[in-house]
């Protein structure tokens, strides 16, 4: 299989006075000034209802940046019809082909997309330019690029064939249309939802967040100008019982590509479930959920090491990555030193809206969001068994911004130490030295999500106890780094327990998800 060998797509920096800096800075000037009106996407139409709703950044919400079109029921079917009548030219393009539109988009996404992806991501989203540039550039590239590879690998496994016998493996896509629901925190996942399938030659009805629309605007211009045929993703919008209405109850409904929150996931999981006889087939189910991520730190820890791993990992983009680090166990010994070089740090950062570079803390993405953490943060200031160790404040008269917060417990159940906040939020627990296996227990056997996890330690005793004792912990477990940002290719990414089907994104594993393969065999 000759494709090209792929390489993650290198980070630009956007420093004072670069061309990438002031690229960017025309392109959120134009989206600020441009009030686009942003339509669904279904076969070769772009559909206006006329029912709009308004897109505001999160850092500014009193600016209307854009408007969309919602639809309804019949639009969604619509979708559908549109989805299955793509099918048959697509499945039967020649994977080369298929391969070239992506890889086409990758590039495009690269070079004359790049600045305009990233200020959409930074204005609809609220990311600062290095958060948008790793994820609506880097990773959504990296995606489109390294699946090309994937797919080929996955068309090399291949049976043993026999005296007289030739076996093989043909990897048809899905029987049906796959339906991809996808989040507001990664411009990168959204493209991938609907990427990954579409590649193995699926055709997908794609539904965004409300509040990742303006990003998915441009990702499926992107597809477009790529080559996408018309029909293979359509872009709607609705509300979810409406779509989910529709679509669970489709007998070509094919398969599910989810990320989002657990509850979500699990009353469409029910609701799959319940029409099951209605399907042609048995759905593929693949979702990635929620999180409450740790850092186990060993009193053996380097701890600027582990400072660095808590700031970034729990306050970039605001904490709100299924991967942030939320909840960390730190030894006694280390604390007060910790504590120390934690609070100072944080009183450098800078919190406001994307446009000034400089500002490394943006908005949380809307105002559910902004009175769900707010309530949380007063619940803690209330308890006399808590210490605001950082942060603790908000405002939300310019935007949604909380500030960044770290709270320390007593009780390693402490709600907070529990449940997904998604916001800049970390919570603390001090335990004594000698009780680090039982840290190790409590983290291993209590957590309700297995998303991510660190342990910082330079003992290699400890780096090796706590790899073995949180097995089952955390489906990407990092060793002396922050427990985010996971990199397509190199550190294949997802969860198990509450946290998802663990499909491992970023590999050829969630590719093989896409495909319902056909064995062949001969006999001569
Ligand atoms: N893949 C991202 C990371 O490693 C997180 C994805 C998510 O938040 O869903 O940080």
């Amino acid at each position: 299989f000759n494709v090209p060998a792929p390489v993650n797509e290198p980070v630009l920096n956007y420093g004072p006075r670069s061309v990438e800096r002031a690229a960017l800075k025309a392109a959120l000037t134009e989206a600020r000034s441009q009030q686009l009106d942003i339509p669904m996407y279904i076969g070769n139409e772009q559909v206006r209802t006329g029912k709009t709703f308004e897109i505001r950044p999160p850092h500014d919400h009193k600016h209307v940046l854009a408007t969309y079109h919602e639809g309804d029921a019949s639009h969604v079917e619509a979708a559908i019809t549109a989805a299955l009548a793509a099918k048959d030219a697509w499945e039967n393009l020649a994977w080369e082909d298929r391969a070239a539109i992506f890889l086409k988009a990758a590039d495009l996404i690269a070079g004359p997309y790049r600045a305009r992806i990233n200020a959409a991501t930074m204005l609809g989203q609220s990311k600062n330019a290095y958060q948008a540039e790793i994820d609506s550039a880097c990773e959504l590239i990296d995606f489109l690029r390294f699946n090309v590879h994937f797919m080929t690998e996955i068309y090399q496994q291949q049976p043993q064939s026999a005296k007289g016998i030739w076996n093989r493996l043909e990897y048809r896509p899905l029987e049906g249309f796959v339906f991809a629901i996808t989040p507001f925190n990664f411009t990168a996942i959204a493209g991938n939802l609907c990427a990954a399938p579409a590649l193995m030659g699926n055709v997908v009805v794609w539904k965004p967040a409300p509040t990742q629309i303006y990003a998915a605007n441009v990702i499926m211009q992107v597809f477009l100008e790529a080559g996408l045929p018309a029909g293979v993703v359509n872009l709607i919008y609705t509300d979810g019982p409406v779509a989910g209405d529709v679509i669970f109850r489709h007998p070509e409904f094919a398969g599910l590509h989810f990320t989002g929150s657990t509850g979500v996931f699990q009353n469409l999981w029910k609701t799959i479930g319940e029409n099951i006889h209605l399907y042609k087939s048995y759905p593929r189910i693949v979702g990635e959920t929620g999180g409450k991520d740790f850092v186990l730190a060993h009193p053996s820890a380097d701890i600027d090491v582990l400072n660095v791993a808590l700031l970034r990992g729990a306050f970039e983009y605001q904490g709100q990555k299924c991967s942030a680090a939320s909840r960390a166990y730190i030894p006694q010994s280390l604390w007060p030193a910790l504590q120390e070089k934690l609070v100072a740090e944080m009183a450098t950062f800078k919190v406001g809206p994307v446009e000034d570079f400089e500002n490394f803390i943006n908005a949380v993405i809307d105002e559910r969001s902004f009175d769900k953490l707010a309530k949380y943060i007063d619940n803690a200031m209330a308890d006399p068994d808590v210490e605001v160790v950082s942060g603790g404040t908000y405002d939300k008269s310019q935007g949604w911004f909380i500030t960044p917060t770290v709270l320390r417990v007593q009780d390693p159940f402490y709600v907070t130490m529990c449940e997904e906040l998604f916001g800049p939020v970390l919570t603390v627990y001090v335990y004594e030295d000698q009780e680090f296996d039982k840290m190790l227990e409590i983290i291993e056997k209590t957590g309700k999500y297995a998303l991510t996890g660190s342990i910082i330690a330079q003992d290699r005793y400890a780096v090796s106890k706590a790899t073995h004792g949180l097995r089952n912990a955390a489906g990407n477990f990092y060793v002396n780094d922050k427990p985010t940002g996971a990199v397509v290719g190199q550190q294949p990414f997802g969860g198990a327990r509450g946290s998802g089907t663990n499909d491992k994104a970023g590999s050829m594993l969630n590719l093989l998800r896409w495909v319902s393969p056909r064995t062949i065999k001969e006999t001569f």
